[in-house]
């Protein structure tokens, strides 16, 4: 078993990139944000603490979000890919002094880069898939349902992320910047890392990710 990840600032395509590739490879695909997302709408002890730092687009705290990750890959058997994780030096830190103690590879880490100035319409005008199972990624101008408002996949409504909100964008984007290069320079230099342009369309996103991948396998 490998674990392979997707980096990038909010909005770069990791989410839609990370679903492509789990309907290409046998994957899991473990992202932090919707892992937090679900505790939140469950009500959980850690969603209750969660649910306001989340939707001020900031972090919640390392120690919290390792554990949530590491209790996650207990038992897994397949390949994992993470997206939105790690996000902090310390969580990269911490993910690599876990899988050392569990044998786990480190596969491919991919680094999804887009211009700030392109990252806040796509989060902006992003719509998500309100069903958890689904979760289909929109965009109302890029990517626009069939029938408005409406998941082409599962027929749920879709919904505007508290946090995808003009507002907390700002916010999340000086928590990347501030987390983010400390983060990355632990990774970049290393034979996993892979730097992939995302100022494009999805699909040639994921072509280009897609051929990593395979070249990986
Ligand atoms: P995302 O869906 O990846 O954009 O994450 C949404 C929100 O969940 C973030 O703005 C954070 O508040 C929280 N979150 C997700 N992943 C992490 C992480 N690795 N560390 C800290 N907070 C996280």
């Amino acid at each position: 078993m490998k674990v392979h990840i997707l980096l990038g600032p909010p909005g770069c395509g990791k989410g839609t990139t990370a679903k492509q590739l789990v309907g290409e490879f046998t994957l899991t695909h473990l992202s932090t944000g919707d892992i937090l997302r679900d505790a939140v709408s469950k009500g959980t002890e850690i969603g209750l603490r969660a649910k306001a730092i989340m939707a001020a687009g900031k972090l919640v705290d390392d120690d919290t979000v390792n554990g949530l990750v590491f209790a996650r890959l207990q038992g897994e058997t397949h390949d994992v890919l993470f997206d939105g994780y790690p996000r902090t030096l310390q969580q990269a830190q911490a993910l690599g002094t876990f899988l050392s103690s569990q044998a786990i590879e480190t596969g491919l880490v991919v680094d999804i880069e887009v211009p700030e100035n392109v990252l806040e319409a796509r989060v902006v005008g992003r719509r998500v898939c309100s069903n958890n199972d689904c979760g289909a990624i929109y965009h109302l101008q890029n990517k626009p349902p069939k029938v408005e408002n409406i998941c082409d996949k599962c027929g749920s409504p879709l919904k505007h992320r508290a946090d995808d909100s003009s507002e907390a964008f700002k916010s999340r984007m000086a928590e990347f910047n501030a987390t983010f290069q400390p983060m990355v320079d632990f990774y970049r230099g290393g034979k996993h890392y892979r730097l992939v342009d995302g100022n494009n369309t999805p699909d040639k996103v994921f072509v280009t990710v897609s051929k990593l991948f395979k070249e990986n396998a």
